[in-house]
Parts: C-alpha cells; structure tokens; sequence
C-alpha cells in the first residue's frame, strides 16, 4: 500500500479567547496556529491539506469589511511565515504542488490559495454552494473572504467523490479515496462549516485501517479547538457555538470522529488550530 509522510506546518495564527475554546479554560487571549500540513506522496508529490493565513488576509483586513474579520479574529502573519516560505525551506516551490485537499473555506485555511495557480483544489461538494456569493458582511459572519479565492476557483475545483468505505472507518459509512490508492481518505465532517472533511492518511505502507490506528494520521481540522478535547470530552464554550454552520451537524461529526478514535488509539492526531502530536513509534 502506498504511504504518505505527513508534515505539519502552520501559516500565522489568530487569537481567541481561551474560554471560548475550551471549556475551564481562562479568559485570557491566547494564540493560536494556523495549521496546514505537507502530504509528501511518492507519486503526486507535495500535496498540501488547506494553506493557513496568507498574504491576501493582510491586505483585505486593512479595508471594509475585511477589517471586521481582523477585529473579531485578531491575525499575526509574518512574511517568513507563510505557507510559501514554510516549504520554500523545504527545498519545494509553488509548481510543484499540483494538489492541494481543502478542508473547509474559512479564511485562515485558504488564505494562501492563490500562491499555488498550478494546484487542483479537491474539496467537499457541500463546502462552497452555500457560501458562492456571499459579499462583506454576511460573508465575514461565515469566515469567508471571496477575495482569496483565485479567479479560477470553480475550473480548479474537483469534487470529492465518495464511495462505500472500506472496513475500519466506521462510523463513517462513506469515504473519499483521494488518490484511488488508499493512501489518503477525506472524510465528510460538517458543521463547524459547510462540506468540512477530515484526513485519514496512511504513514506506514503496512498500517491497517481496521487496525488499532498505528501508522494512520488523523488530521482533523477544526472538528474541535484541541487534540485533548477530541481524544478526551472537551466541549466548546455555548458561545463558541455561535459561529458554527450547524450545531447540530456539528455535534455529530465531532462524535463521529471521537468514536473512530476510540477504535484507532494508536493514530497521530493532528488539528489546525493545536500542537500536532508526536509521531508515534511502531
Ligand atoms: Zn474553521
């Protein structure tokens, strides 16, 4: 089976208050990364899973109604910090990525898509529909700025296609095989945005899905604030909620994802917004 190296990088970060995010947390402003991940495929590639903050965010947060955006999620980018200069390090350059998996489109996950013209966009088939056309405000309220999405968006963009999932993913009864070799499955999770998906990625060409989780990474994006409030009960503050798409889907979807944990304790655990975990030894 073909396995993927899995780096995680960040882009900026934002500050919240951390009450907000964790629930006996203080309130206190706390920083927050904006995480996004290298897939080194051994055929595809870079493969990129989301962009963290970019260029573009800076520049719309000095103007209406951008600097709304900028006021309720305060944003820190340097420019060695972008997801460009993450992977320039890295010896890899924006043609070399040819894909890149959207988790969701809040700003501090596509903030850098336009670096990456040469990238198909593979994303849910719920997560735009809802937001096309949405312009300042009733944009903003939903963490969307249609300025950073590049002018050709749509043409770029394939639909994640889902299918009967293999043995060892439930509950989730349907998967994405991104790259038809099991190397990479999207999962759908929505809720905390329209059409989110989470990543099963296989590490280790000899990892199992139905085993106990060893050799597969979970990247979860924002299905919860912590790595410690998924594998654990961490709740979000009511408050927190107020900016979901759907509470209820919401809700669902974090349960689901706790449940595929509690079968696969062994997998690496990453979200956007936390420390990644360690890799395990196996
Ligand atoms: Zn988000």
């Amino acid at each position: 089976m073909t396995a993927v190296r899995v780096v995680p990088l960040s882009a900026g970060e934002c500050l919240n208050i951390a009450a907000l995010t964790e629930r006996g947390a203080a309130w206190r402003l706390q920083a927050y990364p904006a995480g996004f991940a290298l897939l080194e495929h051994p055929t595809r590639g870079a493969v990129l899973f989301d962009t963290g903050y970019g260029p573009g965010v800076r520049t719309l947060m000095r103007r209406w109604p951008g600097v709304l955006y900028g006021l309720i999620t305060p944003v820190r980018l340097e420019a060695h910090q972008t997801a460009l200069a993450r992977l320039a390090r890295l010896g890899i350059v924006a043609g070399d990525v040819h894909h890149l998996i959207v988790s969701h489109l809040h700003a501090d996950h596509v903030g850098a898509l336009r670096d990456f013209p040469a990238a198909t966009l593979h994303l849910d088939a719920g997560a735009y529909p809802p937001l096309r056309g949405l312009k300042g405000l009733r944009a903003v309220r939903r963490a969307f700025l249609p300025e950073l999405l590049p002018p050709d968006f749509e043409a770029r963009t394939r639909e994640l296609a889902y299918r009967a999932a293999p043995p060892g993913c439930a509950p989730f009864g349907r998967v994405a095989d991104v790259f038809g070799d099991g190397s990479v499955y999207a999962l759908p999770v929505p809720g905390h945005a329209p059409g989110m998906i989470a990543l099963i990625v296989r590490t280790h060409e000899h990892a199992a899905l139905d085993g106990d989780g060893a050799g597969l990474t979970l990247l979860a994006s924002d299905a919860a604030w912590s790595v410690r409030a998924l594998r654990a009960d961490g709740e979000v503050h009511p408050l927190a909620r107020v900016a979901f798409w759907n509470t209820g889907q919401e809700r669902h979807s974090r349960e689901a994802l706790k449940t595929w944990l509690a079968a696969h304790p062994a997998a690496r655990v990453i979200v956007s917004h936390d420390a990644p975990e360690a890799e395990h030894g196996d």
